[in-house]
């Protein structure tokens, strides 16, 4: 059984996106943090701009929601430049490419996410089209096969990618810049937070905004989900104003708790204490016994956990820390000597 989550970070739905698109800044300077991305971005932006030359293809990479999608958006903005979007997954054949290529102008970005998804075909089909400019397109088959060279535009490619570890190295070393997106701090977050509540036209009292940004582990995309979660709340069952009180209903009632941690988080945590003894368990394992797909808790629950320490990976697999069994109140034991006891027991759970 999957467990539903606020803080996904993935899968934005019809409604959620079309918040999103709303809230996500259209410039450099309207965004908040990543200051040393953004400040490469800036002086790379504006030398291109000065020689009237388009970009060198850029690769964003880190965990969902810190805002890869937002920043080649700003890109394809401050350069004066349309973008065409797609999806590593979308993009089967080389034909998929062909169409998003043969339509692109001189300067325009062609964003696709998820790029270590791309296919071998695709990878290898984009590597002349990324270098020269140009790709090798085979028409018809068999007998009739022939292969048309055709010639492009300069573009920008914008790839994003959670993984930058499975990026092919042929394909990685033909982005010109490869920056990593970090985590967001307290103060990033609910600069980000008051901009999205002056949008959205929401009034609040002192201190509930950072409130939210302190539950949205790092994350901006989780903190404006959290942020219309309580706006919810409070237009049902407050006075439209929000207050400490109401905003920590609110985030309760998601299960959200101080550490910005949801039940799936916790689960994760409490499957290796309770099953694996504390780890070191593989993570199929843990996935298996979650019942979840292994790329959500790789991609969205794991980058979080190790940042505040809660989880350690090593070699063998992943362990739950000592930090982790405080906050969730699990008692954490040494294991006992095969002498003194038949059956060694790591921890003795007394959950909260
Ligand atoms: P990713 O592509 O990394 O998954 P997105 O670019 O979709 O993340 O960002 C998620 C949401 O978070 C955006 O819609 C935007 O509202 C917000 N966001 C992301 N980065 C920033 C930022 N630097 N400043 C303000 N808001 C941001």
């Amino acid at each position: 059984m999957a467990i539903g989550r606020i803080i996904s970070g993935q899968s934005l739905n019809e409604q959620e996106e079309t918040f999103n698109v709303s809230l996500r800044p259209k410039s450099l300077d309207e965004c908040v943090g990543q200051g040393s991305v953004r400040e490469k971005l800036a002086i790379a932006i504006t030398a291109a701009r000065q020689r009237s030359e388009p970009l060198e293809h850029i690769l964003f990479y880190g965990p969902p929601g810190l805002g890869k999608t937002t920043l080649a958006n700003v890109v394809a903005n401050e350069m004066g430049a349309r973008i065409r979007c797609s999806s590593g997954p979308a993009l089967v054949k080389a034909g998929d490419v062909m169409g998003l290529l043969s339509n692109i102008g001189t300067g325009d970005v062609l964003f696709i996410d998820e790029i270590h998804r791309l296919s071998t075909t695709v990878e290898e089909f984009i590597y002349p089209a990324m270098e020269e400019f140009r790709v090798d397109f085979t028409v018809d088959s068999g007998l009739h096969a022939k292969t048309i060279n055709f010639p492009l535009k300069r573009f920008t490619l914008v790839g994003a990618t959670t993984r930058a570890g499975l990026l092919s190295a042929p394909l990685r070393s033909r982005f010109g810049m490869l920056y990593h997106l970090e985590f967001y701090d307290s103060e990033e977050l609910t600069k980000i937070l008051s901009r999205s509540a002056e949008l959205l036209d929401l009034h609040c009292e002192e201190g509930t905004l950072e409130l939210i940004a302190d539950r949205s582990r790092g994350t901006p995309r989780v903190a404006n989900r959290l942020l219309k979660r309580v706006r919810d709340y409070v237009q049902v069952k407050g006075s439209g104003v929000l207050s400490i009180g109401i905003v920590q209903s609110a985030l309760e009632m998601e299960q959200i708790d101080p550490l910005g941690l949801d039940e799936l988080d916790r689960a994760v945590l409490r499957a290796l204490v309770t099953v694996y003894d504390g780890g070191p368990a593989g993570i199929d394992a843990i996935a298996a016994t979650l019942g979840e797909e292994r790329d959500t808790l790789e991609d969205v629950v794991e980058p979080y956990l190790l940042q505040i320490g809660f989880l350690r990976r090593t070699k063998r697999g992943r362990e739950v820390t000592k930090a982790a069994c405080e906050h969730l109140g699990l008692k954490l034991h040494k294991r006992k000597s095969k002498k003194d006891s038949d059956q060694p027991e790591l921890f003795e759970q007394s959950e909260k």
